[in-house]
């Protein structure tokens, strides 16, 4: 699909040159915000045929796109408040990713639905995932995955002998779909690169360019530099989720979108703590709670309450970690401790502001505007159906650009990595052989890069240092650390312990162990002196010594307060709102 070109990297240099092109001419559509909907934007805009840019604050995925339960599902519960619409849609988009767009980085994912009422329940549950499994096939595109089944409770604890057995009285077995999602992110807007998009990240946008009312491009900060450049544009679209208001207030005026923020925390535990071939979804008072399966582990969550203290770093508190382990202990045998938990992550929401003030009410569904001329904003929706944001956002810009642009083709363009991926896997063990690696290392490989499998194993043939698994995270291989510099735009210790990699909740020592070596590696290609590696270990162990001591708080305001403490190794610009 890339018609033969080759895939970008999103090196040091080709930041560099991206910031240079999109400052020498007016493009057709600057995105601002690198998580999944600014990166769905930027791919859908570059392959209708549009000159475009994409400048993200911080890291990739840095925002919400890297802290979701790592779903792409249609949202049983969704069913349950009557919304077909939106879980047809979304299972649409299920099956999408699962077979065309990202076999290497969706997979189906079961979960176990298990029962507390003889009679009424089953009928109803098996209604609504009967209902479910139907409008998964309601498209062009088969399901992607499984159907469900009826198990009773004997079976049930087969498939999940960590249940408590008096907890339940049987169970519904379904299908879903999970992503890496911060790998997902930085694998779109790879793919954007190689049509030709410019992408910086560390770039954030502090003002707007105006010709009178209409709005004609963003001022940007080099974060790295502190260099500010003007990005003229004909469209600019907005893109920034929860940070879609103070964008806002940067464009002045009311605005027609609203945003507002609810935390979801997960935990991330071993997976011999549970033991269970499946992944678990229970009902709670005020929404779901998921056990899924992640690799060697189990993500617990989530929770959802209001947030208004720091967006960049929300912090779970003991009370949010409590809430978890009360509600998966209330039906597991062997109940999990806090010591158990090697992993904390907390994200937020970015839910369309509304009447209801319970935040598990809002919609999840999104919104586009063109508040003045020159602007688009979106805002709202949820990972799954980012590619059907990004297509209505891109149809707006179209609108406001004076020629005909060919509507979206992104349901055909699969992601770099994609194409010939079933075929490379079926040749997995040929591969094992021929590097030398264990067949489970290549699998694991092969579901972080696709085809790009050969780019990271080309850095072994040249250095084979780089086959050593990290030590203390041995999951993953010297050699990725160097890749994620390289092609993968990661430019901090951070970036690659936390979404290149997800060391820093799969491990107790939460990257801790890893920092030096991995700093070291990346030393080479991101050109750091011995001063620099000093520097990426001392911030990096702050942020985990920050987010340990916030994790003991009783209250979101002293949690935030201690998060806050820790320093950024690339701060923000703070917008003067004097
Ligand atoms: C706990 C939780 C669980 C979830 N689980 C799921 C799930 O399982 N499945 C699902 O489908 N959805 C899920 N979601 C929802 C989904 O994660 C979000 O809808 C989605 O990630 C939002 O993406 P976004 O691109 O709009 O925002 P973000 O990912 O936050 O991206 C916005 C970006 O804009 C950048 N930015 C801000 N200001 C500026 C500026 N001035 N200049 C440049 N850049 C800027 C930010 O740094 C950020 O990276 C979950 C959400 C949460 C919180």
């Amino acid at each position: 699909m890339t018609s033969g070109r080759s895939v970008a990297r999103l090196g040091p240099a080709e930041r560099a040159a991206a910031l240079e092109s999109m400052a020498a001419r007016e493009l057709d559509v600057v995105v601002v915000g690198g998580g999944v909907v600014g990166a769905g934007i930027a791919l859908d805009a570059v392959t209708r045929g549009l000159d475009v840019a994409l400048v993200e604050a911080r890291d990739f995925a840095s925002g919400t796109s890297s802290r979701s339960s790592k779903l792409i599902h249609g949202g049983l519960r969704y069913l349950e408040q009557l919304n077909f619409e939106l879980v047809r849609e979304a299972l649409q988009e299920r099956s999408l990713l699962l077979q065309r767009i990202a076999p290497h980085l969706v997979r189906p994912v079961p979960f176990l639905f298990p029962m507390t009422h003889y009679g009424w329940e089953r009928p109803y549950v098996g209604a609504g995932v009967a209902l479910y499994d139907t409008l998964g096939f309601a498209s062009g595109v088969t399901r992607g995955v499984p159907g469900h089944r009826h198990l009773s409770r004997a079976r049930a604890l087969r498939l999940a002998p960590a249940l408590k057995k008096t907890a339940f009285t049987g169970a519904v077995q379904y299908w879903d779909a999970q992503v890496d999602d911060a790998r997902y992110v930085m694998t779109t807007l790879r793919t954007a690169a190689t049509y030709g998009a410019h992408i910086a990240p560390r770039s954030q946008v502090v003002g707007f360019l105006r010709e009178g009312e209409r709005v004609t491009g963003v001022r940007v900060r080099d974060l790295e530099c502190g260099d500010e450049l003007e990005v003229r544009a004909r469209q600019v679209v907005n893109a920034t989720g929860v940070w879609t208001d103070d964008i806002q207030e940067l464009v002045g005026g009311r605005g027609q979108i609203h945003v507002r923020a609810s935390k979801g925390i997960h935990l991330v535990v071993p997976r011999d703590r549970i033991h269970s071939l499946t992944g678990i979804i229970l009902r709670t008072e005020k929404s779901v709670l998921f056990v899924i399966p992640w690799g060697r582990h189990w993500i617990i969550g989530t929770t959802d309450t209001e947030w208004t203290l720091d967006k960049s770093h929300p912090a779970a508190s003991r009370v949010d970690i409590d809430y978890l382990l009360d509600h998966v202990n209330a039906v597991l045998s062997v109940p999990l401790t806090r010591d158990d938990v090697e992993g904390v992550y907390a994200g937020l929401r970015p839910l369309l502001s509304g009447e209801s003030d319970e935040t598990s009410k809002l919609s999840r569904e999104h919104v586009v505007a063109h508040p003045v001329p020159g602007l688009v904003m979106i805002a709202g929706g949820k990972y799954t159906t980012y590619r059907v944001m990004a297509r209505d956002a891109v149809d707006a810009v179209v609108h406001g650009l004076d020629q005909r642009v060919p509507p979206s083709c992104t349901d055909r363009v699969p992601l770099v990595g994609a194409e010939g991926y079933q075929a490379l896997w079926n040749s997995r063990h040929r591969l094992a052989r021929s590097s030398s690696l264990h067949v489970a290392r290549i699998e694991h490989l092969l579901q972080r890069y696709g085809t790009l499998i050969d780019e990271v194993l080309g850095l072994i043939e040249r250095d084979p240092s780089l086959a050593r698994p990290l030590t203390g995270a041995d999951d993953y291989l010297r050699a990725e650390i160097v890749y994620a510099a390289t092609h993968e735009g990661a430019r901090h210790l951070n970036d690659v312990l936390t979404r290149r990699t997800h060391i820093s909740i799969e491990t107790f020592h939460r990257g801790l162990a890893v920092a030096q070596e991995a700093a070291e590696l990346l030393a080479g290609p991101l050109d750091w002196d011995g001063e620099q590696v000093k520097r990426e270990v001392e911030y990096f162990t702050k942020r985990v010594e920050a987010e340990r001591r916030s994790q003991e708080q009783d209250s979101d305001q002293e949690a935030d307060a201690i998060r806050l403490g820790a320093p950024e190794i690339v701060p923000v610009v703070v917008p003067d709102r004097t």
